[in-house]
C-alpha cells in the first residue's frame, strides 16, 4: 500500500486525514527517526492547525523533540530543518489544493523530501503500526520558535545584491493568495527596498478572493489592479508559497517556463554547469542552456526527484514549468521567496524591464491539455507502439511518457501520476504548427481510446 503520492500524503480533511491518521503520521515519523529532533510547520489552511497538533503529540508520544515553527512557507520549513539542525521535518500544507484538502510533507535531515526508498521505509512503519511509544519519562518536549521567517528571509538575502536591488526602489504588485507567503514575502520585498502593494497578504484557509493555485484564471482581479496601478512587475504565489508566478511590466502574465528560461540564463551567465529540469519543460529551457554553454539533465516530472539529481551532479539551477525553481546555493527545493529575490537581483543589473527580458527569450508556443481514459499505463504503451506512423522524428526521449522532437517542434504524452488522465503537451515556434501538432497527437490518442471501446 502507498501513502505518498507525487506531493507528500495528500487528502480530503476528517476522510483521510483525521486526527488519528495524523497522530500516527507523527508517531511514524517518531520511530523512522528513533526519537529525533523534528520542526514542524504548517499553511493557514481551516484543519492545518489540528492536523499539525496531532502530528506533534504522536511525535512527543513517540520520544521526539518538536520545534513549532508556526505558519511559513514549505521552503522556510525546509530551510528550518538544516538550520535547526533537526533530524526530519513535517510541513502540514496541501499547496495549491482545494480547501478541504490537505497534507503533509515529510523531509529528510538535509531539507529535501523524503527519496521514493525513504518513504517506503516510512509507508512500512506507518502500515506495520509498530510503532516507537516511549514511557512517561521519557516523552519530547514542544518548543515555539518564533524567528523562522526571518531566518528564512535573512538566508535569501545572502544569496541577491541587495543593495543593487535596493537603489531601484521596485515597485511590486504582491498577491500572496491568501496562504503562508503572507508571513515571509511582504518583508522580503520590504528588505529588499520595493514599494510593495500586497493583496491577499492575511492567512485566510477559505481562499476568499481566488483558488490557491496562481493560474491565469485565478488572478484575472490581479491583473485588473496591475492594469491600473502599473508596478515594475507582479507576483502570485501558490499556497505553501514554493512557487511563484510573475507578471511582467505591460502586464502579461508569464508562464512558469518563461521565468524558467530567464533564471536559466542568468546563472549560466554566472557560472557554466549542469542545468537541470523535468521532462515537461519548454524546449526554450534546452535552447537557453544549449547557448549559455551548459548542459542539461532531464528528470521525470516530480520535484523531489529533481531536487536529488540536481545534488547528485552538483548543478547550478533547476527550473520546473509550474514556476517552483531550486537554486542550489540556497537549499536543494524549490523556493518561492528566492525566486522571487532573484529575478529582482536579474532586473537590478540590466537596467531592462521585465517585459523587456523576456522578449529576449526564444519564444515557443505552448498548448497543453489532458484526455480522460480508464486505462492512462495501456494508453501509454500504445501510443509508443504506433510512433513509427508519425513522420519526420528526430529524437525520442522516454523516461516519463513519451517526448517526441520534430524538425519544427515537439509533443509529450504522459500519464498522469495522480489522476485517470493522460496529459497532452504540444509546441513550436510558430502557433499554427504548434496546433497542428497537438491536434494531430490529440487525434491519435482520442482513436485509441474509442479503439478499445
Ligand atoms: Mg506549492
Amino acid at each position: 500500500m502507498k501513502l505518498f503520492g507525487t506531493n507528500g500524503i495528500r487528502g480530503v480533511v476528517n476522510e483521510l486525514f483525521t486526527t488519528e491518521f495524523a497522530s500516527q503520521i507523527g508517531l511514524t515519523l517518531a520511530t523512522y527517526t528513533n526519537g529525533g529532533l523534528i520542526v514542524v510547520a504548517q499553511d493557514p489552511r481551516t484543519s492545518s492547525g489540528f492536523i499539525k497538533h496531532s502530528i506533534i503529540a504522536g511525535l512527543i508520544s513517540g520520544g521526539c523533540d518538536v520545534y513549532n515553527l508556526h505558519m511559513v512557507p514549505t521552503p522556510a520549513l525546509q530551510y528550518g530543518v538544516k538550520h535547526y539542525g533537526a533530524d526530519a521535518g513535517i510541513m502540514v500544507t496541501a499547496s495549491h489544493n482545494p480547501p478541504e484538502y490537505n497534507g503533509a510533507k515529510v523531509i529528510s535531515k538535509d531539507g529535501t523530501e523524503l527519496s521514493r526508498t525513504e518513504e517506503e521505509r516510512f509507508e512500512n512503519i506507518f502500515f506495520s503500526k509498530d510503532f516507537r511509544r516511549v514511557s512517561w519519562k521519557d516523552f519530547g518536549t514542544l518548543t515555539s520558535i518564533d524567528n523562522a521567517p526571518k531566518v528564512y528571509i535573512d538566508a535569501i538575502l545572502k544569496h541577491v545584491d541587495v543593495a543593487a536591488i535596493r537603489k531601484k526602489h521596485f515597485t511590486v504588485l504582491l498577491d500572496c493568495s491568501n496562504g503562508a507567503a503572507s508571513c515571509t514575502t511582504p518583508y522580503l520585498l520590504d528588505k529588499l527596498g520595493c514599494r510593495v502593494i500586497s493583496l491577499n497578504a492575511h492567512p485566510d484557509g477559505l481562499f476568499p478572493a481566488h483558488p490557491s493555485e496562481p493560474k491565469r484564471d485565478n488572478l484575472k482581479e490581479t491583473l485588473e489592479i496591475a492594469k491600473a496601478i502599473s508596478p515594475d512587475l507582479t507576483i502570485a504565489h501558490d499556497g505553501d508559497a514554493d512557487r511563484a508566478i510573475f507578471i511582467d511590466d505591460k502586464t502579461n502574465y508569464l508562464f512558469g517556463d518563461q521565468i524558467a528560461a530567464l533564471v536559466t540564463r542568468e546563472k549560466l551567465k554566472e557560472k557554466k554547469g549542469t542545468v537541470v529540469t523535468a521532462i515537461n519543460s519548454s524546449q526554450a529551457i534546452e535552447d537557453v542552456v544549449r547557448e549559455g554553454q551548459g548542459t542539461l539533465v532531464l528528470t521525470k516530472v516530480s520535484p523531489i526527484e529533481m531536487a536529488r539529481k540536481l545534488k547528485e551532479v552538483r548543478g547550478i539551477i533547476a527550473p520546473e514549468e509550474t514556476g517552483g525553481i531550486i537554486f542550489p546555493e540556497h537549499q536543494y527545493c524549490r523556493d518561492g521567496g528566492m525566486t522571487i529575490a532573484y529575478v529582482l537581483g536579474i532586473l537590478a543589473k540590466s537596467e531592462k524591464s521585465l517585459s523587456e527580458l523576456i522578449d529576449e527569450l526564444p519564444r515557443y508556443y505552448i498548448i497543453k491539455d489532458s484526455i480522460k481514459t480508464k486505462n492512462k499505463e495501456e494508453l501509454e504503451r500504445r501510443f509508443r507502439e504506433e510512433l513509427h506512423k508519425i513522420e519526420g522524428i528526430e529524437r525520442i526521449i522516454d523516461i516519463d511518457g513519451v517526448r517526441v522532437y520534430l524538425k519544427d517542434g515537439n509533443f509529450l504524452v504522459r500519464k498522469s501520476g495522480t489522476e485517470d488522465i493522460v496529459r497532452i503537451f504540444a509546441e513550436s515556434r510558430s502557433r499554427e504548427r504548434a496546433s497542428e501538432i497537438f491536434q494531430m497527437v490529440k487525434g491519435m490518442v482520442e482513436r485509441m481510446i474509442e479503439s478499445s471501446g
